[in-house]
């Protein structure tokens, strides 16, 4: 690989461009430090990227799409990427989750009118939904740098935990009515967890808040917007930008004082092989990945026909009955298996950027969880599902795109047996992510960083493992 940055070649490398890698290397770039970022597919972005996966014209976010934690993260805030052009649309409804008997619980940007819509539970849901919303970014900033002390917010990280570190299940019983159980159910299977399990009320209660408090928005274009966006900001500060590189040993990058992996541990082991310690790399071995993720794509000839018209106001949908019946079918991916009735998680992002197909044509993706490495597929379930809530959904569809784990590796390897989140999530590793440590982003070599969801706070489009993996970078480095 040539060295680069002019004089002297590079005083970082970043290998990989998820959002991680990106708003890593910026904050390097901005610390005017020159730097080389290095991505094994054609294309930047990683779980960013977006694709005419089906149809001419038909623009599909492969993964991210829905990205509330764009707009709450400390990182993205003060980096700001519309400064570079991209623009967040949000649809009037953050998410619905349709009931049988054709009406559906609705999760507005407004708390006051989401809990009038929940009739006897409306005190309670404004009590803990509308509460963490309340809070808003201090508790947003301490959830998203959990290891920063002291914490940006203790009082509201208290009240938070009281309820957050409950099973969603214990969490979620304190609402009475179908509405709202299923509605925070639907919130809480964001965690890719048996429901029954601790913190994911934490899951629940963090997602649902940021539809009231930053909104759950699109990236006009595609996703893949914010990641060019980011790019630009990169090139414009001097860096340079390697695609269709795949790096299998950390001796092919060029020799730079700081290393920034946006990798999961598997991968970490695969190219620093033996320069890691024993004890590290047995540790790292040790490290569990999450279920996975089967999703389908589907060009549409118009929008989906939802039995309640509220449900095509939302980006999000979630699909999978009441709160039992989403509980029941996460417990049952938990256990290795594939339920007849999955939770299926919908995205119709044309609904706030009409941009994403031809006019009057419609993207829409959803997808189930199954078990790590599954190769059952679930396009029948996941459709049956769709059909529930929206009969006559099958004769909308012009084309699918069908990706199960296998597949999402394919595209992008950190998506280890489809698991989108760079590791489980559950509480332990949680709180030692990849390793128990005060600043788990450092490994033990000098200069050697770990930057990706398998860092805090894990999943998701925040940039935060990047950045707090940089800091430390420029904190270890300065002169
Ligand atoms: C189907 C799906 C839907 C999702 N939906 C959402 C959503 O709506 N909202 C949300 O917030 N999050 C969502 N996510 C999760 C989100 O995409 C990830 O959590 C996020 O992208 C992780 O960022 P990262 O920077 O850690 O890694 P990634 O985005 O995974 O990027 C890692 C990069 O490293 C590259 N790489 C790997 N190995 C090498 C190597 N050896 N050499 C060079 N490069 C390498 C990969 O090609 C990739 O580009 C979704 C994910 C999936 C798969």
């Amino acid at each position: 690989m040539n060295r680069g940055g002019g004089s002297g070649g590079f005083d970082a490398v970043v290998v990989g461009s998820g959002p991680n890698g990106l708003v890593g290397a910026v904050r390097l770039a901005e610390a005017g430090r020159r730097v080389l970022l290095v991505e094994a597919q054609d294309r930047i972005g990683g779980g960013l990227r977006t694709e005419e996966l089906t149809l001419p014209g038909f623009r599909h976010d492969v993964c991210a799409t829905v990205v509330p934690l764009a707009l709450a993260s400390p990182a993205l805030r003060a980096i700001d990427p519309t400064r570079d052009g991209v623009e967040f649309l949000h649809p009037r409804v953050p998410a619905a989750h349709p009931l049988d008997g054709g009406r559906a619980a609705l999760v507005l940007r407004d708390a006051a009118a989401t809990a009038g819509g929940f009739g006897r539970d409306a005190r309670r849901w404004r009590a803990t939904v509308g509460a963490t919303a309340r809070a808003g970014f201090p508790l947003v900033d301490t959830l998203l740098a959990p290891l920063d002390l002291p914490p940006h917010a203790p009082f509201s990280l208290a009240r938070y935990g009281v309820l957050g570190a409950l099973p969603a299940t214990v969490t979620g019983a304190l609402f009475r009515d179908t509405a709202a159980r299923a509605a925070f159910a639907g919130m809480a299977a964001h965690s890719i967890l048996d429901l029954g399990a601790p913190v994911t009320a934490g899951y629940g209660l963090l997602i649902a808040a940021l539809a009231h408090s930053v909104g759950w928005p699109v990236v006009r274009g595609g996703t893949q917007s914010l990641a060019d966006g980011l790019a630009a900001r990169l090139r414009g500060l001097g860096a340079e930008i390697v695609t269709g590189r795949r790096v299998r040993d950390l001796g092919e990058l060029p020799p730079a004082p700081v290393t920034l992996l946006d990798l999961t541990p598997r991968q970490v082991l695969e190219i620093a092989r033996d320069r890691l310690p024993l004890g590290y790399r047995r540790r790292l071995e040790r490290y569990r990945y999450g279920s996975g993720v089967f999703k389908v794509d589907y060009a549409l000839d118009g929008p989906v026909p939802w039995s309640d018209p509220a449900v095509g106001e939302a980006g999000t949908v979630h699909l999978g009955g009441t709160f039992e019946e989403v509980v029941a079918g996460e417990l049952a991916v938990a256990r290795g298996g594939h339920p007849d009735r999955p939770f299926v998680l919908g995205v119709q992002a044309c609904v706030a950027d009409p941009s994403r197909a031809p006019a009057g044509k419609h993207t829409f993706w959803a997808y189930c969880h199954v078990p790590n490495g599954s190769d059952v597929d679930m396009t029948a379930a996941i459709e049956s599902q769709i059909e529930r809530f929206a009969p006559g959904f099958r004769d909308r569809v012009l084309a699918r795109h069908v990706m199960g784990p296998a597949a999402l590796e394919a595209h992008n390897a950190n998506e280890v047996g489809g698991d989108i989140n760079g590791g489980a999530g559950d509480w332990r590793q949680f709180v030692s992510r990849p390793t128990l440590s005060a600043a788990p982003w450092r490994l033990p070599v000098a200069g050697l960083y770990l930057c990706s969801s398998s860092t805090p706070p894990g999943g998701g489009v925040h940039g935060m493992g990047g950045w707090q993996a940089a800091g430390l970078a420029l904190h270890d480095t300065r002169s």
